[in-house]
């Protein structure tokens, strides 16, 4: 028998969480973003959940080309636009649509040869200080490309840095429209965050919403929100079974360096999941965890291919268990990545790219 730990890829609460993050961007038009190989979900086994999407955003050409192999005839787009010239040609090939940040990507593109018209986005630096042109530079890089026989038409974009917390959208939005202003051509400025919180307002939406996060059902604003706040379901669930159970009498300690000692007898259950799986090494003692569909804590370090479970609220839980580590267990308890994340001092992003090769992955509701 392999040993017990899986993922799951929930189909019904991707559709669900893409047309919810549509139903706060009504009328824009909605890229799901999947790069990172669909935030660790694996884009072939996203694909068809994700199919009601307008395009599929991504950074990685290799992903670009994974998802035209897959039959995608739609939008393609490359946020961080092309690495290198011969880039390129493989835009013209697939039809990729590309942001421009930078002058030396104009070069390439004023230097490229090709039959067919690129689509790219223009990006605004707003104030992320990552890419894009500022906005004294914006409209000299517009009318640049706007030059080039290679483009045939130009979008504008932009990127939040607080769509998330209190600082929020209002000054990196006003400097974009300002720049932005009288320029022809589609906008995108939103993240999750911002569709979530944001869109509201018609300029946050835009023609182009951008989520990414939200659409694999984790809360990008977590902790002043919860995915069940914003009415978002778990698109990856992480579980296995408890392979040992351990009586300890007070005094006892579990795991490497002793960091848990028990104060009074305590029954413990050894899960088959550790860091080497993707589980995060820093989620210490009290990080939440379902045994059976009934919420526990970790006790103890995370060692690279067990963690170790307090089963005092579940007596009946014995070796084979379902262990849910993060998602849904199979009496519909849910746990949510995020609460996990914030035990272990990070995000659900980080927690769903992190999900090891050596786990088995399974699909769950493929039409
Ligand atoms: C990753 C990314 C997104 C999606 O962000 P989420 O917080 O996951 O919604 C949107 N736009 C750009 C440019 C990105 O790089």
């Amino acid at each position: 028998m392999p040993r017990p730990i899986q993922a799951t890829i929930h189909h019904e609460s991707l559709r669900h969480n893409l047309a919810r993050v549509r139903g706060f961007a009504q009328d824009a038009r909605v890229w799901a973003v999947v790069k990172a190989n669909a935030y660790g979900h694996g884009i072939e086994r996203v694909f068809d959940a994700l199919r009601a999407a307008d395009g599929f955003a991504l950074l990685d050409l290799a992903e670009a080309e994974r998802v035209r192999a897959l039959g995608w005839r739609g939008p393609i787009l490359l946020l961080e636009g092309v690495f290198e010239a011969r880039d390129l040609e493989l835009c013209s090939r697939l039809g990729l649509w590309h942001a421009v940040h930078c002058d030396a990507q104009i070069d390439m593109l004023a230097a490229h040869k090709t039959q067919v018209g690129h689509r790219v986005f223009l990006k605004m630096n707003s104030g992320m200080n990552r890419l894009g042109f500022t906005a004294e530079r914006f409209r000299s890089a517009w009318t640049r490309l706007d030059a080039l026989p290679q483009v045939e038409e130009i979008s504008l974009m932009t990127h939040f840095s607080d769509a998330d917390g209190p600082k929020g959208v209002a000054a990196q939005m006003a400097l974009f429209e300002h720049a932005a202003q009288d320029l022809p051509g589609e906008r995108s400025v939103a993240n999750s965050a911002a569709t979530l919180r944001h869109a509201d307002q018609p300029a946050v939406r835009g023609d182009w919403v951008r989520p990414g996060i939200a659409v694999y059902g984790s809360a990008p604003d977590h902790p002043a929100f919860d995915a069940a706040h914003w009415g978002l379901e778990p698109a990856m669930t992480l579980a296995s079974r408890l392979i040992s159970v351990q009586d300890l009498v007070p005094g006892d300690t579990v795991g490497y360096g002793s960091s848990f000692v028990a104060d009074a007898a305590l029954r413990i259950g050894v899960v088959a999941c550790g860091y080497a799986d993707g589980y995060p090494r820093h989620a210490g003692t009290g990080t939440p965890v379902l045994v059976d569909g009934v919420r526990t804590r970790l006790v103890g370090r995370v060692s690279m291919d067990m963690v170790t479970v307090d089963l005092t609220p579940v007596p009946q839980a014995q070796i084979g268990s379902e262990v849910t580590l993060w998602g849904r267990a199979a009496s519909g308890a849910v746990l949510p990545v995020d609460l996990v994340a914030q035990a272990a001092g990070t995000v659900g992003y980080e927690l769903m790219c992190a999900l090891a090769q050596r786990v088995p992955v399974v699909v769950d509701g493929a039409a």
